[in-house]
């Protein structure tokens, strides 16, 4: 960021904003498109871009990734790394602690609680090693001094609250290592909540655990997260918790009939209730993308070939499948959605709920990504489309990350912890 583009307030602009967005569309030509596209990208520059779910940190321990080193999509199917973050604007966000979903036994609860603690690890491991690009945060107010400093902002969630097992105290060592922002549920319904996903429901809605789970972190001052989440669950999450919700990364089911999608019915509920959606890039979730007939049949044949399940495989037949796959994969690619289609979702979005309540969660690193948004080096483009349709630079500022720090603020501001810990600024 340049020295003119630090002294240039908001109000400066929000003032070229509002002069972009109202260039009447018919006198557009060469010349006023050039100047757009740089008011974009000054505004982008500017702004804090954060997005709420960053999946990078299942590359942290194991394989060939380095964050310093620019990656591609093509390539090696990586979407977030320093130089793409640096070209994108991206200044940072949540950065993910996954856990995919097992059985409901004491020992599969065993290995993934070491596993959300060993991937907790791993992002302040990255934290250290690249201190002079990146900081872990801790409050809400951390974000703007990060940024100031020109470093990417790196505060922590959990997807899918599975690995906690029954032990509901795990969520405040969790916290005072970090973490921020709590989603009960993933793919299927598990101890703390129905998913969206899942074939047919098993509380309609939270389990008494899952109650507990919502009000201890109330008390810690974390974000609960209601993406995969099933609508139910959603629904008793905004009756519960005393400090809004998020949905992470979903998208509306207006646009695009899908379980991981939500309906605008509560869409309207969550942001009545102060609540933020941040919406998804994953193209499965944006419309129904149809295989080819080629690949349909190569599916087939591979499923023929290997049987239904993978977990069912030893690991020598899963590393065959998976090389099967990406052979397959390389030969057939699978169908993508696009850019135009993802900001559909979007300004969908916008207008049924309005700025103060979307944000972006493109579920980067977790199969988020569309032809002409590949990864976050295409950033610029939502702002530059968003201005287009007549959003000023103070939207921007809330849709790009305001809003996410704005529950946290309202976190905090609720949490009765009152916890300390070293490292963590008061
Ligand atoms: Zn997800």
């Amino acid at each position: 960021m340049g020295k003119v583009m630090r002294a240039l307030g908001l109000t400066g602009l929000a003032l070229l904003a509002a002069a972009c967005a109202e260039q009447p569309q018919d006198a557009v030509g060469s010349q006023v498109v050039g100047q757009q596209d740089v008011s974009a990208s000054y505004l982008h520059d500017r702004l804090m871009v954060l997005d709420s779910h960053l999946d990078t940190p299942a590359y942290f321990h194991g394989g060939d990734y380095v964050f310093s080193d620019r990656g591609s999509w093509s390539e090696d199917g990586t979407n977030v790394d320093l130089p793409r973050m640096n070209e994108g604007g991206l200044d940072g966000g949540f950065w993910v602690i996954y856990t995919g979903q097992g059985p409901l036994t004491r020992e599969s609860y065993a290995a993934a609680r070491t596993s959300a603690l060993m991937r907790q690890a791993a992002i302040r491991e990255f934290a250290a090693r690249y201190a002079d690009e990146v900081e872990l945060a801790f409050r809400a107010e951390d974000a703007a001094r990060i940024h100031a400093a020109g470093k990417k902002i790196v505060y922590q969630s959990i997807e899918n609250a599975y690995p906690l097992g029954e032990d509901i105290d795990l969520m405040q060592t969790l916290y005072v290592g970090g973490v921020r922002m709590i989603s009960p549920a993933h793919f299927r319904n598990n101890q703390f909540a129905d998913s969206a996903t899942d074939v047919s429901p098993a509380y309609d809605g939270l389990s008494p655990l899952g109650e507990e789970l919502v009000r201890e972190a109330n008390r810690l001052g974390m974000i609960l997260d209601g993406s995969h989440a099933a609508d139910t669950t959603v629904y008793d999450m905004i009756a519960l918790s005393t400090t809004p919700i998020i949905l992470s990364h979903s998208g509306p089911r207006g646009v695009y009939d899908h379980p991981r999608n939500v309906p605008d019915e509560l869409l309207i509920a969550l942001a009545d209730s102060g609540g933020v959606i941040q919406v998804n890039g994953l193209g499965s979730y944006l419309e129904k993308l149809v295989p080819s007939p080629e690949r349909a049949a190569a599916l087939a044949a591979l499923e023929t070939e290997f049987g239904g399940s993978l977990y069912d495989l030893s690991p020598a037949q899963q590393q065959a499948y998976r090389a099967a796959r990406d052979v397959l994969n390389a030969q057939f690619p699978p169908p993508r959605s696009s850019f135009e289609t993802f900001m559909t979702h979007l300004l969908y979005t916008l207008e049924l709920v309005g700025p103060d309540h979307v944000g972006l969660g493109a579920d980067w690193d977790g199969g988020g990504g569309v032809d002409g948004m590949e990864d976050v080096s295409q950033l610029p483009k939502v702002t530059a489309r968003l201005l287009e349709a007549g959003y000023t630079a103070e939207d921007l500022e809330k849709i790009w990350g305001g809003n996410m720090i704005r529950l946290l603020q309202a976190a905090e501001a609720e949490s009765r912890a009152g916890l300390t810990s070293p490292g963590i600024p008061r």
